[in-house]
């Protein structure tokens, strides 16, 4: 019996959800893809799709499935969790997605808030500011799939719905709970079916949490899962999962990445500094050579302490001889397959950086889904796969701190 579902619209989306979730006491579960049978001693299940940037009808379908299935397991709430940055273009994938679910589960209106103190990310008079700076002026300006040049989300949301979005400011928020759900209310019987709310600190969230604590649908970044989870569970004692085989803490450790993003480039040098790193050069793979079988023959050497493998060198490079698709085609798949000999070799503990890669990563490792342990740094926490073989940090590439790849290992002991 679940009382929250979460369809997350990508892999470490979904653990960065879950890991907030469990940090305010919630036990969790993600599974990858729909959940099968039924999954017991849980407060919410996150469900980790793939569906940022297909096409808007292959998304919908997803995310129908995944409420769906989770209302079958008893979700009384669907919380659809997108990107703290609002990962999206004019064509979707929020609009149309959260249109489906809206329709689906009979919902009014939805607040619509990405805001994230605790990594930055606020939202005042609508306009969505990462680290104090508007959205369209950060780095996500120039992402290569969702670029985000409109930082105003009342206008970014309309141009993906036919249906009206209005703006709940932060002096309706600061005047409480109650004032927002008549806010809610007034703006649902003028027809508008979507309110992104202003929120620039913690506060600001638990006030939304407990305004929207029994709509069916809630939409939202980590920050409102908080917010909601504060409302719902204000006294609830912490309960974190562990792996169920304490073999695990003694095994070969290793992290895999093949995250470009500012902090995951900052976290490979700084631990290839120290311990054992190889490189995966994508053109190496496009001209045949035998790169998986170098890697793994470099961890067998190495596997006294964690190794690293990672593919940030020469991004550029390869992106313009091999093109960006087939450069990171080339690079998932072998970081796959690497991940994969990994644990043939005996590695049962590993960090993945990047959420493509984390998805190729758990699919080629047949994961279907992982309790989720403790956070080591916010949206980044230890999981535990559902089959009691591995312990996995599955990280976004822009989340924690520099040294994560030398010390996240400490916090599963
Ligand atoms: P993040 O979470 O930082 O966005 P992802 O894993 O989601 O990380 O995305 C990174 C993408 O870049 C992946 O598709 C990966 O295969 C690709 N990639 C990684 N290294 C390279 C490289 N050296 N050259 C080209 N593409 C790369």
């Amino acid at each position: 019996m679940t009382w929250l579902g979460v369809v997350a619209d990508d892999v470490t989306g979904a653990t960065d959800i879950a890991g907030t979730l469990v940090a305010r006491g919630l036990r969790v579960v993600q599974t990858f893809g729909l959940p099968e049978g039924e999954i017991s001693e849980c407060d919410c299940v996150v469900v980790a799709l793939k569906i940022r940037t297909v096409p808007a009808a292959e998304a919908v379908a997803s995310a129908l499935a995944a409420a769906r299935r989770l209302r079958e397991l008893g979700a009384e709430q669907i919380f659809f969790k997108y990107c703290s940055t609002f990962d999206s273009t004019d064509s979707g994938n929020i609009g149309p997605v959260a249109d489906a679910l809206q329709t689906d589960l009979g919902a009014r209106i939805s607040l619509v808030c990405p805001a994230t103190p605790t990594i930055g990310r606020t939202v005042y008079f609508g306009h969505l500011f990462v680290n104090g700076r508007l959205l369209s002026e950060s780095s996500l300006r120039n992402h290569p799939l969702t670029p985000m040049t409109d930082p105003d989300l009342v206008r970014v949301l309309g141009r993906q719905t036919t249906s009206d979005v209005a703006l709940i400011d932060y002096s309706v928020v600061e005047r409480g709970a109650d004032s927002v759900r008549s806010e809610l209310e007034r703006l649902a019987g003028q027809g508008v079916r979507y309110a992104v709310a202003d929120a620039l600190r913690e506060s600001h969230l638990a006030v939304l949490g407990e305004a929207v604590r029994d709509h069916r649908l809630v939409t939202g970044a980590s920050g409102l899962a908080w917010g909601l989870a504060s409302a719902r569970f204000a006294s609830r004692a912490r309960v974190v999962a562990a792996p169920v085989d304490e073999a695990i803490l003694r095994a070969p450790a290793a992290v895999v990445s093949g995250s470009c993003s500012e902090a995951t480039r900052e976290q490979v040098a700084l631990f290839a500094a120290r311990h054992p790193a190889f490189a995966v050069d994508p053109i190496a793979l496009a001209e045949g050579q035998d790169v998986v079988g170098a890697a793994l023959e470099f961890v067998a050497a190495h596997l006294d302490g964690p190794v690293l493998i990672h593919s940030a060198a020469d991004v550029r490079r390869a992106q313009s001889v091999l093109g960006t698709l087939r450069a990171a085609e080339l690079v998932e798949s072998a970081l796959a397959g690497i991940a994969t000999g990994l644990v043939e070799l005996g590695v049962r503990r590993m960090i993945v950086a990047g959420g493509e890669t984390s998805g190729a990563v758990v699919r080629a490792l047949g994961i279907t889904g992982v309790r989720v342990g403790a956070e080591v740094d916010p949206g980044v926490p230890w999981t535990f796969s559902l089959d009691g073989r591995l312990a996995l940090l599955l990280k976004s590439g822009n989340l924690g701190r520099p040294s994560l790849f030398g010390d996240a290992w400490d916090a599963l002991t």
